[in-house]
């Protein structure tokens, strides 16, 4: 008859192993930048990621039912640790052309800004980084033949959350 208490005590015990580790945090650093994290939340097959209040708000924005097992699962005020920031959510929220349709959208940034590119290039081609705001950032002029190198360094530099598809969006 103990055995089933036993079974039943190592089965929350292996439940409570395997459950992810999540709550807030302190003195990490972001899963997915090298901003501060801020709380760790459950990835079903990862287990689990610390996350800065921009990638909390990313993880919101992109796994719905997800976030709203966890609010549910916790006390702590969820909504107000997934700020956004001066940054960009997701790739669709990115206007597709910018700088009087000069140049167009080709990346999301893992830091929340855009990539953008020249949209009918010369002798040298110009990509700027913009924040939501509109505000550029960065901008780089670089001769075509360099293009493919500067976008591998950009994506080991910086991160990559969505490339844009060619052809298109
Ligand atoms: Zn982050």
């Amino acid at each position: 008859m103990s055995r089933g208490q036993d079974f039943a005590r190592f089965n929350a015990g292996a439940r409570a192993f395997l459950e992810p580790d999540i709550g807030p945090t302190e003195n990490e650093d972001c899963g997915a930048c090298d901003d501060p994290a801020v709380y760790r939340v459950p990835w079903p097959s990862v287990g689990d990621v610390a996350y800065c209040s921009y990638h909390l708000a990313r993880y919101r924005e992109q796994h719905p039912k997800l976030w709203n097992r966890l609010e549910e699962a916790v006390d702590d005020d969820l909504s107000a640790l997934a700020t956004q920031g001066n940054r960009f959510l997701s790739f669709d929220s990115v206007p597709e052309t910018l700088f009087e349709d000069g140049f167009h959208a080709i990346a999301l940034l893992a830091d929340g800004r855009a990539l953008y590119c020249e949209r009918e290039p010369e002798e040298t081609v110009t990509y700027r980084a913009v924040h939501p705001s509109l505000e550029v950032t960065a901008e780089r002029d670089l001769d075509l033949e360099d293009e493919q190198a500067f976008l591998q360094w950009v994506e080991h530099e910086f991160g990559v959350h969505h490339w844009a598809t060619g052809g298109g969006r």
